[in-house]
């Protein structure tokens, strides 16, 4: 990745708003963009706004909007709306997350028409996970290749995303398994996101591990810094990654916050770095609706 970052000036791909679709941005590659979460508070969206405000300079190539994570299905008109603003009043493309587990294919395809007719054309097409009580899932949809299906019938003017895991899937048993179904659903796909890891071997034994299946679709790595080492913890645990004891305490043994703050930003970049120099289609980084941190490593790096 140099500093020609795509953004909608140099993308040939366009929608009915006229904004680039993701695929035709990472097709003209490398790509840089952050996940957003829908706040569930007022004060949350003020917050995010300026959050947006102040990520203006680092002229992004596209953001993402998560739905309805860990089941909360109270976010999930906040995720519609989110994103159907950042399309309209953005000049960048924003990709609404949308799961499928627990949906009927009646309520899926009253959304996709919505998300259409408000010119929202770039889905990132996840299962979701079945509510943590074990109570049934519910729904017309057991995996998210069954979603990218969905997604193609409504016709070819959706740019599909799909989610990666280089540990694994937390539910898959073994390997081979693992990488059989994600290449199968990448396929279907135009590129992959994945969850966040710190090694980028992991990164780059998927991504080989992916080739040797036929896979050709760009895989971009999504890189968390660990802004927050208890919750990124808890978070780790659930997505199946492995988290770098080693600099978590280094990040709590901090002696100021300065020296906290240049520790996170030093891992984020080493990480990032050996991903660009390994052939990376482009970085998604997981901002936590904040602008600070994000901004810091994009300039490390040399990207804007
Ligand atoms: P799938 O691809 O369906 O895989 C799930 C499991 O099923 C895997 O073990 C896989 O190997 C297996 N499998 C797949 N196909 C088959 C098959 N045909 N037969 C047998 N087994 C199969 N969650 C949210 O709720 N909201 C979000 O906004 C959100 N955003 C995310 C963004 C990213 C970038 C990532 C990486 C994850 C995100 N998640 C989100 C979490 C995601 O929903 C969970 O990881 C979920 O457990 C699985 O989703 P998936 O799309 O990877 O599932």
């Amino acid at each position: 990745m140099t500093d020609e970052i795509a953004t909608g000036d140099t993308a040939t791909g366009d929608t009915a708003t006229g904004a680039p679709r993701i695929r035709d941005l990472l097709a003209a590659g490398p790509t840089l963009s952050v996940e957003f979460f829908p706040p569930k508070t007022d004060e949350g969206m003020v917050q995010l706004e300026q959050t947006i405000d102040e990520l203006e300079p680092l002229d992004l190539s596209y953001v993402s909007v998560t739905y309805g994570a860990a089941g909360n299905r109270e976010t999930r008109g906040r995720t519609r709306d989110l994103v159907v603003g950042l399309n309209r009043d953005r000049r960048y493309p924003a990709m609404a997350h949308l799961t499928c587990m627990g949906h009927t294919r009646g309520e899926l395809d009253e959304l996709l028409e919505d998300y259409r007719a408000n010119g929202v054309l770039d889905i990132l097409a996840l299962a979701g996970d079945p509510p943590a009580d074990g109570s049934p899932v519910g729904g017309d949809f057991t995996y998210a290749e069954e979603l990218v299906e969905l997604v193609r019938s409504h016709g070819d003017g959706f740019s599909i995303g799909v989610a990666a895991h280089p540990e694994l899937h937390p539910r898959s048993t073994e390997r081979a398994g693992d990488r059989r179904h994600l290449a199968h659903k990448i396929e279907l796909a135009d590129f992959a996101v994945t969850q966040f890891f710190f090694d980028a071997d992991d990164y780059l034994r998927l991504v080989d591990e992916l080739a040797a299946l036929g896979v050709t679709k760009p895989i971009v790595p999504g890189v968390m810094p660990l802004t927050n080492p208890q919750g990124v913890q808890r978070m780790a645990t659930m997505a199946g990654a492995t988290f770098p004891d080693r600099l978590a305490a280094a990040v709590e043994g901090a002696s100021s916050p300065e020296d906290r703050q240049a520790i996170v930003v030093d891992a984020a970049v080493e990480l990032a770095e050996a991903l660009i120099a390994g052939g990376a289609p482009g970085l998604h980084l997981y901002c936590m609706n904040r602008s600070g941190t994000v901004t810091e490593i994009v300039n490390a790096l040399g990207l804007r």
